[in-house]
């Protein structure tokens, strides 16, 4: 038997299909030829299909600070986006309305 190149189906990159390769793929009954390069097949065992676990966040930039930060979900630009800091604050104020403070010297 003799090395082969054959070419990567994936990156057009030429590989060695080796003697030994080959022998290794007659001894077991692939009829085909490998279509791509050793990169390339160790990149598709390790691209992981998703778990659910990792989710997609995107980056933003926090409207009131202006420091980097990543929400879960994408930023549509209709409403501003706050780092988790600013967030507590933001929606700390807004819970302290006039109307609340109001109801709350009522029952208090
Ligand atoms: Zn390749
Ligand atoms: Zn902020």
């Amino acid at each position: 038997m003799q090395d082969k190149t054959l070419t990567c189906k994936d990156c057009r990159t030429e590989f060695a299909f080796t003697a030994r390769d080959q022998q290794f793929y007659a001894e077991k009954g692939f009829e085909n030829e490998p279509q791509r390069c050793r990169d390339c097949r160790a990149l598709r065992k390790t691209s992981r299909p998703r778990t659910g676990s990792t989710r997609d966040v995107f980056d933003a930039t926090c409207a009131r600070c202006n420091v980097a930060t990543t929400v879960p979900f994408k930023p549509r630009g209709d409403r501003p986006i706050y780092c988790r800091e600013c967030y507590a604050i933001v929606s700390e104020s807004a819970n302290a309305s006039p109307l609340n403070s109001a109801t709350l010297h009522a029952t208090g």
